[in-house]
């Protein structure tokens, strides 16, 4: 900053849209720039090209609460999620980039004796997965955070599900380091270009209409997370997803009063403390269909009810910033990465509000199935047609919780 950032180079291209590429990924997020990492640098891929509508890390990559985690139960679930978490573990020498990936554990709340009997049997879920779990007494939680109401409360704590190598991670950094990444390896990463439509010849997906001309592709690889309902509509298709606002905060810097990162059993709220001291929070998504960026003042109150009822210290704070993403919220709370039924037209999504954690698994896994035309062998569940055959991934409480 002192020489006024002169001679800095852009981290990386901004090459003009060519007329077609092999595979075209629509979508500039943390889901879409990895996917491109992952084809160009593990399946040898070419001619790749990634279209971001407005600018890469708008999006939700850049509006999550950075918490990372693999403390998922069931069968579909857990496998992907451990993955993830150890590409998170390898991610900064993978891609030469400091993404502030902080390993400062989270910690599930427990508020009664049902509840911890439902959080054992997921611990060893994860354990069985080769996942880490330990089950902590209130006096460890006492201990390790002093700031939480864990007597006299509405919901005093009996204890909690810790996942020490659970934590957060620098969110924009990781779509930063991902384009980067993929651009080094020849990925055309084109911002402001809005995909508006499909190129269909002979009931097949050969291209996509574009802001900024059309472009015809080989494959065509949908990865907008919450824009997933609208874009498909182009093709003609109807998700089993609805779209949500889900809000966060942030409050002035405080001294360190959170190690790790805590979840509220008894309601809607979770709270990280980042680096630079503010208390990262939030809590459940807004009630209604929407796709504004912002959400609404009832669930604000209530967010900060939960945080109150657990976290009394979070009353002296002042809030700094609030914001909104749109969620992709999917029937059962698991994604979406699949074929579809037109040749050609590939889909990720219905992430809900959990899908950053899985931003490196998801980019390999739907690397993965682009290139081989196989589900990756993690992610065998996540198929379009579980939603037909009832074979519903209904992680209760977990994949549907915040964060
Ligand atoms: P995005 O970054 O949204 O990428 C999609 C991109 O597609 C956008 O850049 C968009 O501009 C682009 N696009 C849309 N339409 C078009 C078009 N027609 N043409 C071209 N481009 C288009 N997850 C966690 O695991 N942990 C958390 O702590 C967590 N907290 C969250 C808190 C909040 C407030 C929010 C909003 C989300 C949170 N999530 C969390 C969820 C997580 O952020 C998302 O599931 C994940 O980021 C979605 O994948 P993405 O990064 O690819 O999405």
């Amino acid at each position: 900053a002192l020489t006024g950032h002169k001679g800095w180079k852009p981290a990386w291209r901004d090459p003009e849209p060519q007329p077609s590429y092999d595979i075209v990924i629509i979508g500039g997020g943390g889901h879409g720039l990895a996917t491109a990492y992952y084809l160009a640098k593990v399946y040898g891929q070419k001619r790749i090209a990634v279209l971001e509508k407005g600018w890469i890390g708008g999006g939700n990559v850049g509006r999550n609460t950075t918490i990372i985690r693999s403390n998922y139960l069931l069968d579909g679930n857990e496998p992907f999620y451990e993955f993830s978490l150890k590409l998170w573990e390898g991610l900064e020498q993978e891609l030469n980039y400091n993404a502030m990936v902080s390993q400062r554990g989270i910690l599930n709340l427990i508020h009664t004796d049902a509840q911890r009997d439902a959080f054992i049997r997921r611990g060893n879920a994860m354990l069985l997965n080769g996942a880490d779990a330990d089950l902590l007494t209130t006096a460890q939680i006492k201990q390790r955070y002093p700031f939480l109401n864990t007597d006299n409360a509405r919901f005093p704590i009996k204890g909690g599900l810790a996942q020490h190598r659970g934590g957060t991670v620098r969110h924009d950094a990781v779509a930063w380091g991902y384009a980067r990444g993929a651009d080094q390896l020849g990925v055309d990463i084109i911002q402001n270009c809005e995909v508006t439509g499909f190129v269909m010849e002979n009931g097949a997906c050969t291209g996509v209409e574009t802001s900024r001309g059309v472009i015809k592709a080989g494959k065509v690889a949908s990865c907008v997370a919450g824009s997933s309902s609208r874009v498909m509509e182009k093709a003609g298709m109807r998700l089993p997803i609805e779209s949500h606002v889900l809000q966060a905060f942030v409050s002035e810097g405080l001294k360190p009063v959170l190690p790790g990162v805590i979840t509220f059993g008894a309601g809607h709220f979770y709270c990280s403390q980042s680096d630079k001291g503010g208390l990262v929070f939030g809590g459940d998504i807004d009630g209604y269909n929407s796709y504004a960026q912002r959400g609404n003042l009832p669930v604000v109150e209530d967010v900060c009810e939960g945080g109150m009822a657990i976290f009394p210290m979070l009353g002296r704070a002042r809030l700094l910033r609030m914001w909104g993403g749109i969620m992709d919220m999917s029937m059962d709370g698991s994604p979406i990465i699949d074929r579809t039924h037109i040749d050609g037209l590939f889909f990720n999504g219905g992430w809900c509000y959990g899908g950053f954690k899985a931003t490196p698994a998801s980019g390999y896994v739907y690397a993965h199935l682009l290139a081989t035309g196989e589900p990756h062998p993690t992610a065998t569940a996540y198929r379009f047609d579980r939603f037909n055959r009832g074979l519903m991934i209904d992680e209760k409480g977990m994949g549907n919780q915040p964060n």
